[in-house]
């Protein structure tokens, strides 16, 4: 029986676009389908205003070629969503991805056949006017983003307001312009951080409801020196090297010593350090942040005591003060988000404590009071890690579907593969270090780990490989083992499924580290694809 592609790719993301330029390169052929009408994945979808990176440009981005490395040139050191887009587009322009994509498809459905051992993938219209498709390929690989599915919360009466709605996640492509407007935003998660600044110098007035408040760091984001990109350029394989030995993948210094055994004076002065200095590299200030109650507490309060030092009034300082673990969800990186509240058209509703009653006509009614806006801002976030891939109806062994099979939560083998799902893999993948991570490199590994995979099927002249049940539930107990020794996995944030209702609580990413991860996988390659069953 003939089969259309060796493997469809779910999704047009910096992770589906380097897979099939990597399957062209070993000489596989594969279509992409993409929901979206461009490449880009996060960078496509989340348009709103203040978008950009909170991991550096510099390494946040592809380093699979020392060629792209050198001639692309980054402006800032946390690029915004335009750049990091133009980057996505170069990136396709120059491997001619286009060609094995299509735009405005979305796959509906994928069946394993277990007859011919191949996939059989249905899609959606493609676009306004195209047709539905059926294709078949020997291997499914999901490149369909951890942060991909845009959550929508169901407050009564979302549908009765006026004005227009827009959700940070699937953001007009021709903006808002918020000039003379009133608005209403609710979250205060990453998206809202980084956008509320730049809402708050556009809009009349700009009302925030809060239901937990979250720690953010400053980002000190500037252009970029020539002399410094001329540096990283000079050594990109040293720092990419570095930053692989790194728990999150980024090459930034860990300060090894613990923050209970350090003096007060050192320990203030280590935290300021960071935080002049800016960004993710604050939690590295010290080895036990994450470890240790007493040490979270002292670098929670030193940000406790950063907002109360913006913020002018007292009240808005209180609520705008976290309670929680500082890093137990994941940490924002902002520009001028405090001071922003002490604008004169900034106002900050908390609602942590009762929820919103209902969106009204007009705006919303929260706490036994009505607030008014013209246009609402929905800042409230993914449906993460397993969100995308359960919209599609995957089908595995005897029609069992992920959903069932995932129903207490997902379960995989490396964040790669599923028992009785052969021939699926994904990339970054529920169990796989994934959000806690720089990206970019976490799915250039597991990019090369697919590609070398089938690379060795096809040398050993078999066509099936399938995780084993022993080597899952393994994985699973390890995945869980690691993530009870940290604070990340005390506190409801997205990492559990927390901001869902009715999902699992189950911790999804692999927290043990990028290093160990990788190991773990070269372990597995090195043993003859340890803890699946090949055929
Ligand atoms: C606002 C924001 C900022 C971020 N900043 C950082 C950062 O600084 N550093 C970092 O490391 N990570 C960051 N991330 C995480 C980011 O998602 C990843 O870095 C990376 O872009 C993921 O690439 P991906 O290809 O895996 O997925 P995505 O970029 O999410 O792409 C997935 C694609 O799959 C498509 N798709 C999904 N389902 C289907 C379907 N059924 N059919 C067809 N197509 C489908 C989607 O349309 C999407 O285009 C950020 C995420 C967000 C939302």
């Amino acid at each position: 029986m003939s089969i259309d592609f060796d493997a469809v790719i779910i999704g047009a993301g910096f992770g589906g676009m380097y897979m099939l330029h990597r399957l062209r390169q070993k000489g596989f052929t594969a279509r992409v389908f993409e929901a979206g009408k461009g490449v880009g994945g996060t960078w496509y979808w989340n348009r709103y205003p203040g978008a950009r990176c909170d991991v550096e440009s510099v390494q946040y981005s592809y380093q699979f070629s020392p060629e792209l490395e050198q001639e692309w040139e980054w402006s800032e050191r946390y690029a915004t969503q335009p750049e990091l887009l133009r980057y996505a587009n170069h990136v396709a322009d120059r491997y001619d991805l286009r060609r094995d994509m299509r735009f405005e498809t979305r796959v509906t459905k994928a069946t394993f056949d277990e007859t011919a051992n191949l996939w059989r993938v249905e899609t959606g219209q493609a676009g306004a006017s195209g047709s539905a498709e059926k294709v078949t390929a020997r291997f499914v690989i999901t490149a369909m983003g951890c942060l991909s599915s845009p959550n929508t919360p169901k407050i009564p009466g979302l549908e009765d307001f006026k004005g227009p709605t827009y959700h940070t996640g699937n953001w007009p492509h021709e903006g808002v312009d918020f000039t003379g407007k009133t608005v209403g935003v609710i979250g205060t998660g990453s998206s809202a951080i980084q956008s509320i600044p730049v809402m708050a110098e556009q809009a009349k007035h700009l009302t925030v409801f809060q239901r937990t408040a979250n720690y953010t760091v400053p980002a000190h984001n500037r252009p970029l020196d020539p002399d410094y990109v001329r540096q990283v350029k000079a050594s990109y394989p040293e720092m990419r090297k570095r930053a692989k030995t790194k728990p999150a993948g980024i090459d930034f210094t860990i300060n090894p010593a613990s923050a209970v055994e350090t003096s007060e004076e050192e320990r203030n002065r280590q935290f300021q350090e960071r935080w002049d200095y800016g960004g993710l590299g604050f939690m590295a200030s010290f080895s036990d942040l994450l470890l240790n109650d007493d040490s979270n507490k002292h670098a929670a309060d030193f940000v406790r005591a950063k907002i109360r030092e913006v913020v002018k009034d007292p009240e808005t300082a209180a609520a705008l003060v976290p309670k929680n673990i500082i890093g137990c969800k994941r940490l924002c990186v902002d520009t001028g988000y405090w001071a922003t509240f002490n604008r004169p058209n900034v106002t900050l509703v908390d609602i942590s404590d009762e929820p919103i009653e209902r969106i009204t006509a007009n705006g919303l009614r929260a706490k036994g009071r009505d607030y008014t806006f013209d246009c609402l801002v929905l800042a409230t976030g993914f449906d993460a890690m397993t969100g995308a891939l359960l919209k599609v109806d995957f089908r595995g062994r005897g029609g069992v579907s992920l959903k069932e099979r995932w129903n207490e939560g997902p379960k995989t083998y490396l964040g790669l593969t599923v028992v009785d799902f052969p021939n699926l893999f994904m990339i970054t993948g529920p169990g796989s270090p994934s959000v806690l991570t720089n990206m970019l490199p976490s799915i250039e590994q597991h990019v090369d780990f697919i590609a070398d995979c089938l690379d060795a099927l096809r040398a050993k002249g078999k066509t099936v490989i399938e995780a084993e049940p022993e080597a899952q539930e393994a994985w699973v107990g390890h995945v869980g083992d690691v993530s009870n020794i940290t604070l990340r996995s005390t506190c409801s944030s997205w990492y559990v499924g927390a901001n869902i209702p009715g999902k699992p609580r189950v911790f999804m990413p692999y927290i043990g580290g990028l290093p160990a991860y990788i190991q773990a996988c070269e372990k597995v390659v090195a043993n003859g694809y340890e803890g699946f069953a090949l055929a």
